[in-house]
């Protein structure tokens, strides 16, 4: 088995999740007492989010490169980014190691196209909504991606940043999320990427109609799957 790196703490919230996650599935699939080998980086989230708002890209790059060579001198043999939205600074975390990273945009489109869709809402912080570094990666993959509009980016990122990383679910916010998904679906998504690492605290699957792609529940299984390759 290999040691995944865990690159956490954006947010905690779903890096428990991952955590847990991970756990469970090397269990399922080696039975026994069986438990995942991994090491973690957790950072402070707020710095982070300074960072991000700030648009200080090249700082927030340079110090996840720092603990992601931290991850590989502690013995991981990959790096999982356990946040979407860092996924910005990808290149920066690549330059800095010699190991694989397992790039989450990747996992996804997979998981997408492994239920044969090609057009996709993307759900996320307005830096993954908005920008292009993760739309273009999907993009490459021969994805169509559809993001919400104006008004409704912004109450995703709002959430995201004041309810779900601070481990709030809400079922006003839940029925707000679910009329999103119903109007991207409208607007011709087969499918919805929850791209945000904590969106899968509020919404499942049984929570409409419409496919999900929960983000931190692929990573993980691509996670578990390379370690155990
Ligand atoms: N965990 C979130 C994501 O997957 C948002 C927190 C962050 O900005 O890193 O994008």
């Amino acid at each position: 088995m290999k040691t995944i790196g865990l690159l956490g703490g954006m947010s905690w919230e779903s890096s428990a999740l991952y955590y847990r996650l991970i756990n469970e599935a090397v269990r399922d699939r080696m039975g026994g007492l069986h438990s995942a080998k991994l090491v973690m980086a957790s950072v402070d989230f707020a710095e982070i989010q300074l960072l991000q708002s700030a648009g200080d890209w090249t700082a927030a790059g340079q110090l996840l490169a720092e603990q992601s060579r931290g991850l590989e001198a502690a013995g991981a043999d990959f790096i999982v980014i356990c946040t979407n939205t860092m996924h910005k600074v990808a290149a920066d975390i690549e330059a800095a190691v010699s190991i694989p990273l397992l790039h989450l945009a990747d996992a996804t489109a997979e998981a997408v196209l492994a239920a044969n869709l090609t057009t996709v809402a993307l759900l996320g912080t307005a830096f993954t909504m908005e920008q292009s570094f993760y739309t273009d990666r999907l993009a490459s993959h021969g994805l169509t991606v559809i993001v919400p509009e104006e008004d409704q980016r912004a109450m995703i990122h709002r959430v995201i940043f004041e309810e779900l990383v601070l481990g709030v679910v809400s079922d006003i916010s839940r029925r707000e999320y679910v009329s999103v998904i119903d109007s991207l679906h409208a607007r011709g998504a087969q499918g919805v990427i929850l791209g945000c690492t904590e969106i899968e605290l509020l919404i499942g699957p049984d929570d409409t109609t419409v496919p999900v792609f929960p983000t931190t529940r692929i990573h993980a299984a691509a996670a578990v799957s390379l370690a155990l390759a």
